[in-house]
């Protein structure tokens, strides 16, 4: 029978304070899961929530020295691609779980699927474990709102979507949160996606025009989200429909031989990147020479850089999701659920009475350990 347990807070205390822990309370580890996050944000209002997440993903990219980095741990098969995708600032230590499988849709999954941990790096304790498939929508976008409010021309008002599945509608509303854009033209291959975008974000206050084509769904628009998914060199975005002024959020292409935009655009356009090392395997710029140039966000957002400097230049942020993004996410997620009910206590690290008396454990009478870990 499956049974579930919880430890019981005042013996983990109790036992923190006998091994010399820094903080008791680092040793329970909270568990974050769909419905906690589903609530959570409902309690504090999705566009709020955004601000908030987008927030400490600025704070991250300006300490951006302070993280260990590394381009992230792909295993690529035929229909997809799982990734761990680590950092550290000395303090905290991340990783998300992450897979990418764009057939996924056709038997009833999802894409884009993840998890995440948090530990504390003094003692390697996990302190939060939580779902990231919400939170990676929520954070994508947070960081593509970011990443515009630097690059974009500040009188945007407008924004082209190509790709209406499940990340669109964050994308959608961390725009409006973060640069007040209203006006949407979208568009995707799929009637039923646009069916399902219109649905959601009705009696939102957005303006939302559906296009028969993407040529018809960027002309004019300030701002254009590619978000689609297919592993191919797909052109979802051709030269010919890429005005002067113009600001590319270019999110689906994101890993090797997943690209949306043709090459010349890049060569027309400053482009953005997070981690150059891991973007330069995933990244639109895969399909440039290795040495392309490119400008860091960090230093855009530590003002080492300049991000926009003309109204007719073109800028592309790259993106591909990198590590310091989903640290941050549950950095924020962490200290958001502090005194409130959006988590529960996970049975994850082993007490033994003695540290090193790991074994002791099976000696131990069933009753106490019940009583030690009250069946939840
Ligand atoms: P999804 O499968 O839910 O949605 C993709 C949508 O794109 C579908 O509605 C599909 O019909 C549409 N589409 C496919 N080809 C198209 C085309 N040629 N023109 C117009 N629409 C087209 O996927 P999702 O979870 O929304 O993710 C979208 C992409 O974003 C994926 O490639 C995913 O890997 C990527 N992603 C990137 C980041 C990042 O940080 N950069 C984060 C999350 C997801």
């Amino acid at each position: 029978m499956l049974r579930k347990f919880k430890i019981s807070t005042r013996f983990l205390r109790a036992y923190a304070d006998l091994i010399e822990f820094p903080d008791g309370d680092e040793i329970v580890v909270q568990y974050v899961g769909v419905g906690n996050v589903i609530e959570l944000v409902k309690s504090i209002g999705i566009e709020t929530f955004l601000l908030g997440l987008a927030e400490y993903i600025e704070d991250d990219f300006r300490r951006w020295n302070a993280f260990e980095k590394t381009p992230r741990l792909a295993s690529h098969s035929k229909t997809g691609v799982i990734e761990l995708m680590p950092t550290s600032d000395g303090e905290h230590y991340g990783f998300k779980y992450v897979n990418g499988h764009p057939k996924n849709p056709n038997v009833g999954l999802q894409t884009v699927t993840a998890f995440g941990v948090l530990s504390d790096v003094s003692t390697g304790y996990p302190c939060l474990v939580s779902e990231m498939t919400i939170m990676t929508g929520l954070r994508t976008a947070a960081t593509s709102a970011l990443a515009a409010k630097y690059l974009a021309r500040p009188d945007a008002r407008s924004m082209a979507i190509i790709g209406l599945g499940a990340q669109s509608e964050f994308q959608a509303l961390a725009f409006r949160a973060l640069l007040g854009i209203k006006r949407l033209q979208v568009f995707d291959i799929d009637i039923e996606a646009a069916d399902k975008f219109l649905k959601n974000l009705a009696d939102m206050d957005f303006d939302i025009v559906v296009a028969k084509t993407a040529e018809e769904a960027v002309a004019g628009a300030d701002i254009i989200t590619t978000v689609t998914a297919d592993k191919r060199n797909a052109t979802i975005l051709s030269d010919n429909m890429v005005g002067a002024g113009v600001h590319i959020n270019a999110v689906g292409g994101d890993c090797p031989g997943k690209t949306e935009l043709q090459g010349d655009i890049l060569r027309r356009a400053d482009v953005f990147v997070e981690y150059p090392e891991q973007t330069r395997i995933e990244g639109e710029i895969q399909q440039m020479a290795p040495d392309f140039p490119v400008i860091e966000l960090w230093r855009v957002i530590a003002g080492e850089a300049e991000g926009r400097r003309l109204g007719s230049q073109i800028t592309i942020f790259d993106s591909v999701g990198f590590a310091t993004e989903d640290f941050s996410a549950l950095r924020f997620l962490r200290d958001r659920i502090q005194g409130t009910a959006f988590y529960t206590e996970l049975d994850l690290t082993t007490q033994p009475e003695h540290p090193r008396d790991l074994y002791g454990l099976f000696k131990q009478p069933a009753a106490a350990v019940i009583a030690e870990r009250s069946v939840a």
